[in-house]
């Protein structure tokens, strides 16, 4: 049974410590699980599927559920009616099934109205979507606004089909029903929040976006034993119908979010991308370049652009919010990206464990980054009479310890935060953020 989280703020350990106890191969193994049991579920932005896959993380974390019903005005749009599906397949002239939804659940169109007919190949063919320059590979298509249905199936396939009559099945719903989404949250010292969100609507799809589910799963698992000066909410929402969703609901709460992340494909090997928000230069914009730059892997931060996941939401004028965007390789980069191969070979444990780690080394950095004000900012103190200066005994680098010591002194003017200082210096985060309590504890220092 998940531990309960929804106690006010405990002491808790740093979340250095945390990321330090991290059994990375355990964790490993829990996130590569956690996305292949929710792997085969048919998802979609309503449904039971959704519901299963939300009731299967609730088992890991104590999730608040939340719904809307259909017809449900959301800002511009409108709660769809809610979508199920039993079963569908094409049937070929000779009786032979050319297409069964059970052997993949891409093979439908999500959302497709339900369907029983027959017809010729030629009334077939615009139902049918492949990808002639991947004829292995099942697309991935939906159509949530615009009723139609249609198959997916792979090139190869669909290039073989014989004339003839076809028969044609999708036993599918189209009812008034509930948009659902979860939520988690873990309140920290302050109503301030630190969002993360990601979408959990898609069917059999591994890095887009089972990864990001695991991710968080995970970190959510993780952060209650963690001291907390932000309050932590974690969305699980269908993609934009689902962010639109909590944000008409929670205009008001949304203003306290003081840095926020969309997490999304992060679970193949490619280099972690931060997509910036749309201001481009909040405090988590910063917060996530240091660590990646930090970090010792490949990175890349690109401008905040009005397409892509639910940072188009929370980056919508309106909100304008202090959410950017981690993933590894981008949406759209992968050539398996909304494809059938976009399946649990493409993520692996090594990659969602160094995803949950470098969340965390981020949340190291938004968690310690404070501003002060030096108590004696006319010339430098005499740090000798207080034995902080060369007195460090035992520490590995005195020197970059002494140097932290005159940058934090000097930048601390209640402007200049610890994450400016870190960065101007190139000192560790770690080493700053030390030495600025060291400073505090001898009256150097007191928060701004
Ligand atoms: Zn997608």
């Amino acid at each position: 049974m998940a531990e309960r989280t929804s106690q006010p703020c405990a002491p808790g350990v740093p979340i250095e410590a945390l990321r330090a106890e991290l059994d990375r191969e355990a964790e490993g193994r829990f996130l590569f699980e956690l996305a292949a049991e929710l792997y085969p579920i048919c998802r979609s932005i309503t449904g039971a599927g959704l519901r299963e896959t939300l009731d299967r993380i609730g088992r890991h974390v104590p999730l608040e559920r939340h719904s809307l019903p259909s017809g449900t005005r959301v800002f511009d749009w409108t709660i769809p009616p809610e979508w199920n599906i039993r079963g569908a397949w094409i049937r070929g002239p000779h009786g032979e099934r050319v297409v069964d939804f059970a052997d993949h659940n891409l093979h439908v169109v999500s959302y497709s109205e339900p369907v029983r007919a027959r017809m010729s190949l030629d009334s077939l063919r615009p139902h049918l979507h492949s990808l002639p320059e991947r004829p292995r590979w099942i697309p991935y298509r939906t159509s949530y606004y615009q009723r139609s249905w249609g198959f997916c199936l792979e090139h190869e396939r669909a290039a073989r089909l014989p004339d003839g009559e076809y028969e044609v099945c999708i036993d599918a719903s189209l009812e008034d029903g509930l948009l659902d989404w979860a939520e988690l949250v873990l309140p920290g010292e302050t109503p301030e929040e630190v969002l993360f969100s990601c979408h959990a609507c898609h069917p059999s799809l591994a890095n887009d976006n089972l990864s990001s589910l695991a991710v968080a799963t995970s970190l959510a698992r993780l952060l209650p034993r963690a001291r907390r000066r932000f309050t932590y909410r974690f969305l699980f929402v269908p993609g934009t119908i689902g962010a639109i969703a909590w944000l008409s609901q929670n205009a008001e709460r949304a203003l306290r979010i003081r840095h926020g992340m969309v997490l999304a494909c992060l679970g193949d090997p490619g280099p972690f991308t931060w997509k910036r928000s749309r201001r481009g230069d909040h405090a988590i914009d910063r917060a996530v370049e240091f660590a990646l730059a930090r970090s010792g892997r490949k990175w890349e931060a690109r401008p905040f652009t009005p397409y892509g996941y639910d940072e188009r939401q929370y980056g919508s004028p309106g909100f304008d919010l202090p959410v950017g965007r981690l993933t590894r390789t981008p949406n759209g980069e992968y050539p398996e990206y909304h494809t059938s191969a976009d399946d649990l070979s493409l993520i692996g444990p090594e990659a969602l464990v160094d995803s949950l780690d470098m969340l965390l080394r981020i949340l190291e950095i938004v968690e310690g980054d404070r501003r002060y004000q030096n108590t004696q900012p006319f010339c430098e103190p005499q740090l000798g009479r207080r034995g902080l200066y060369g007195a460090l005994g035992g520490l590995p680098d005195p020197g970059a310890r002494s140097l932290a010591m005159l940058w934090v002194l000097n930048l601390s003017d209640g402007a200049h935060s610890l994450l400016d200082i870190a960065t101007r210096a190139e000192l560790p985060f770690e080493l700053v953020r030390e030495t600025a309590e060291l400073l505090e504890a001898h009256e150097l220092l007191r928060p701004a």
